[in-house]
């Protein structure tokens, strides 16, 4: 992976490289930013870039011995570390479909890849103390040809106790060893590592880097390219998800959606029901933070600063008549349901007793909320 092959964050390209030429290369260091950042693809093209045998000041080469093997995630001194679930133990038993899903986007997440690895995972990842062993061993012999033995552990959240095991690695790896840590939220990695470890912290990416690598990449029309952006908030992996619906569509089926909760019209929401349970999980689950996002911005309409809305003239129109049905009080209870779902679609809940009930709760709340008005 080039630098240039990523998305924006030139300033944090810009400190990485710096920090490659000083020739004093932090031996543990942590990439911790929001999923759809790049931190991963930025932790692979660091590690490319401080092996290169030829870099410029800009960038690895990309076509030395080094760069070639690293683009294709094959170099024998490039290790990674994911979470995995049962009946698999370690990476090494699905490094092939890593790569495949790496290569195919380095922009992937924890619940994209598990679904990768077993479609009905409704089990938790897992980073596993064999695998914590077995990075201890690998990286204990020396290496074949690299000038650093880089070992990425991608997702340090899923270590949990297990972590400790590395510890010690984290805090002395053998000479010429560079580890990389890419986290997401920190307040999930155990803090005996995170002390262990030299933190750069990778920011949101900006509405107009992700817009522009919308056109440029997916060739999206600029105003459709903006509207994704504005929705995905700094996610290149949620925009992209984001291309292939149609977006109006989403708001079509969420407008009717919270028409059909609060009219109590049975039929009608059975169908409605149907049919969102029949568009698989991803769209369900990506249709769910939209309607997060609709609900905030209805509250923002009311109470807040409008400044902060990221919604469309279309959006706005129906969201300043549906915050008449929202107050402090129903905003909370209907929001956290709707994490609480996002997790249900996750962990494979029968979507659509997921949607009944929620439709049936949304329901009553804005109902509540109106009588409490008058
Ligand atoms: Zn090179």
């Amino acid at each position: 992976m080039l630098f240039k092959q990523i998305i924006g964050q030139n300033f944090i390209k810009e400190k990485l490289i710096a920090m490659a030429n000083t020739g004093r290369i932090s031996h543990t260091q942590l990439f911790v930013g929001n999923e759809g950042s790049g931190n991963l693809a930025l932790a692979i093209a660091y590690a490319q870039y401080v092996n290169c045998i030829q870099p410029s000041l800009q960038d690895s080469c990309g076509i030395c011995s080094s760069c070639i093997k690293f683009q294709k995630l094959i170099h024998p001194d490039l290790h990674f570390t994911v979470p995995t679930i049962s009946p698999y133990k370690q990476t090494k038993e699905v490094l092939a479909d890593w790569r495949e899903a790496l290569l195919n986007n380095p922009y992937i997440n924890d619940f994209q890849w598990l679904q990768t690895i077993d479609s009905n995972a409704n089990k938790q990842g897992n980073i596993t103390a064999e695998e914590c062993r077995d990075i201890i061993n690998r990286l204990s012999l020396t290496s074949y040809e690299a000038k650093f033995k880089t070992q990425i552990i991608w997702l340090p959240e899923y270590l949990h106790l297990s972590g400790n095991i590395l510890l010690k690695l984290l805090e002395e790896p053998p000479e010429g060893t560079l580890i990389i840590l890419v986290a997401n939220n920190t307040e999930k990695v155990i803090p005996t590592i995170l002390s262990r470890a030299q933190t750069i912290k990778i920011p949101k990416l900006k509405d107009e880097e992700l817009a522009e690598a919308l056109e440029k990449i997916h060739h999206c029309l600029p105003q459709k390219a903006s509207d994704i952006a504005r929705l995905a908030d700094g996610d290149y992996n949620h925009a992209q998800s984001l291309i292939s619906i149609d977006q109006d569509g989403y708001f079509d089926s969420y407008s009717s959606w919270m028409r059909f909760c609060f009219s109590g019209k049975v039929a009608e929401l059975q169908k409605w029901v149907d049919e969102i349970a029949g568009t698989g999980r991803e769209y369900v689950k990506n249709f769910l933070g939209y309607t997060i996002q609709m609900t905030r911005a209805a509250f923002l309409i009311k109470y807040g600063d409008p400044n902060l809305i990221r919604v469309n003239e279309a959006e706005k129109q129906f969201l300043v008549k549906f915050s008449s049905f929202l107050n402090e009080k129903n905003l909370d209870h209907i929001l956290s349901n709707l994490d609480d779902a996002i997790v249900g679609v996750e962990r494979n809940a029968n979507l659509k007793i997921l949607f009944l009930n929620l439709s049936l709760y949304i329901g009553t709340q804005l109902k509540m909320a109106q009588k409490a008005a008058s």
